[in-house]
């Protein structure tokens, strides 16, 4: 069938207000939030309920048009860029959440954004551990289709730490329930983790059932200061060996501190680098923890200690973090940043050799992270967007690539693969004499979906270029 009669069985099967096909919605949703990348799709849907869900991918599947499942496009990797054109399936208009606080659980429908959860939570008492500096517009469902961490990870660590039940619909218009409502369940081959960090890839997430914690009864914020971002990984280091078990423990270098001040005049000291740390719990033990944590940071060397007195000087330590990546965006026309991760005992051997490609290849490399779970996101700052500079920023990209995989880490801990990092994890995998996992993987896709319309052109290719200057 033609794309246009495909386009009016879908508009008589959901209702024209569903289907957008003008120039203009198929140029915006042709983006993510890389810089880079960019497609062009057929139609962009607006799925209302896990019905319109089923009715677009029974549709899709009959006549093998391509579907990209989108939250809010925030992916830094370029996973929800429609390459080979097709339905970008927007779930945002899926909003409902409702907290049963009896059983600690909270049922949110995917495009409810994390920070909508986390309020939700909050009126209860409660709050949801992932924490991704997005959170304000990442959805639930494109949340747990990265497995995205944030802040708190180094605590809390991912989604999946924090999902028990999932409804997934697959290509054909099934629907999957997977897991269940409750803290523990053992069923089976764990199909529900198996959707988590898919990317789309397999099948769309309409609805989610998640843990939550009660609120801490207090939080305390430290920002100690550094010379070096040496002496701010050891003191990073020291915190974990203490078993002071931070909320979060986040690194900024001085060029992040810069990047910060200079677009959210945020008037931070511009020393080496800075730790910004929560510790939480109740008001007694929270206080002497904090003392305990500042003793820490002064024995590895810190220039100042300061804890946080009130809620506005803790928001603005946060805003700095927060604000890390869109700083750097906004001073510099193409940013290419990392996820990667090593062991915490090779962070500062990993910040080292990062810092010596920068000198190397004279190219601005600006970094900050999670550094509690050794999750860093250097980014590489270009000042045109030529294909020249284009070329150098994707070998230095690789190049931190290799050094996270060398010193026996990961090329993402939280962003995914998207288009990004295709070649980066076949060189992952390769490194890992796992090759052949790859085939594993496409092997398991071909199960949900046989005809490969689920985010085509995405991990599961074999390489090719894909950057568009
Ligand atoms: C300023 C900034 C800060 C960020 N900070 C963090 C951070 O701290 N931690 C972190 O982990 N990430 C971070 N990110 C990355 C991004 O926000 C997360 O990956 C986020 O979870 C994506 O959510 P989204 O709704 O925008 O998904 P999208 O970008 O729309 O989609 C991402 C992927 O999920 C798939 N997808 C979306 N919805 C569904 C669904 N319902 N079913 C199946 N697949 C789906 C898409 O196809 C795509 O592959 C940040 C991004 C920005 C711009």
């Amino acid at each position: 069938m033609e794309n246009r009669s495909v386009l009016e069985l879908l508009k008589s099967t959901l209702g024209e207000n569903k289907v957008l096909c003008s120039l203009e919605n198929l140029y915006v949703y042709g983006f993510d939030a890389t810089p880079v990348y960019r497609g062009k799709p057929m139609a962009v849907i607006r799925a209302y309920s896990t019905e319109d869900v089923m009715k677009v991918l029974t549709i899709a599947n009959d006549y093998a048009i391509p579907v990209v499942p989108r939250g809010h496009g925030t992916s830094l990797t370029g996973a929800v860029i429609p390459v080979e054109g097709g339905l970008i399936l927007d779930l945002s208009p899926m909003k409902r959440i409702e907290v049963d606080v009896e059983n600690g659980i909270v049922v949110a429908e995917a495009g409810a954004t994390i920070g909508e959860v986390n309020a939700e939570c909050r009126k209860y008492g409660f709050f949801f551990p992932p924490d991704p500096a997005s959170a304000e517009v990442a959805t639930v469902g494109g949340a747990l289709a990265t497995d995205a961490g944030g802040m708190r990870g180094a605590r809390y660590g991912t989604m999946r730490n924090w999902v028990l039940a999932m409804k997934v619909v697959v290509p054909g218009g099934r629907v999957l329930r997977l897991g269940a409502p409750v803290y523990k369940w053992r069923c089976g081959l764990n199909l529900l983790h198996l959707f988590v960090g898919s990317e789309g890839t397999l099948g769309v997430i309409t609805e989610a059932t998640l843990k939550m914690l009660p609120l801490p009864e207090k939080i305390v914020r430290l920002l100690a200061l550094f010379e070096t971002v040496d002496e701010a990984v050891t003191a990073i280091c020291s915190i974990r060996r203490r078993a002071l078990n931070p909320l979060i423990l986040e690194l900024l270098d001085e060029s992040t501190i810069k990047s910060v001040n200079e677009v959210f005049n945020l008037n931070m000291p511009e020393v080496g680098a800075a730790v910004i740390a929560d510790v939480d719990g109740p008001k007694e033990a929270v206080e002497r923890l904090g003392k305990e944590m500042a003793e820490v940071f002064e024995e590895c060397g810190a220039i100042s200690v300061r804890i946080a007195s009130d809620e506005g000087e803790m928001e603005k330590l946060y805003a700095a973090r927060r604000g890390a990546y869109p700083a750097v965006s906004r001073l510099y026309p193409i940013v290419l940043i990392e996820d990667i991760v090593v062991p915490l005992s090779k962070l500062a051997e990993a910040i080292r050799r990062i810092k010596e490609l920068s000198s190397k290849y004279g190219v601005a490399i600006v970094v900050f992270g999670h550094a509690g779970d050794g999750n860093i996101h250097p980014c590489i700052c270009m000042s045109s967007r030529d294909e020249e500079s284009m070329r150098l920023a994707e070998k230095v990209f690789y190049e931190i690539c290799r050094i996270a995989i060398e010193l026996g880490g990961t090329v993402s801990g939280e962003h995914g693969i998207g288009l990004q990092k295709v070649h980066a994890l076949v060189e992952e995998l390769k490194y890992r004499e796992s090759s052949w996992l790859l085939e594993v993987m496409r092997e398991v896709k071909k199960v949900f979906d046989p005809k490969g319309i689920m985010n085509p052109g995405k991990f599961f290719m074999r390489c090719r270029k894909c950057w568009e200057v």
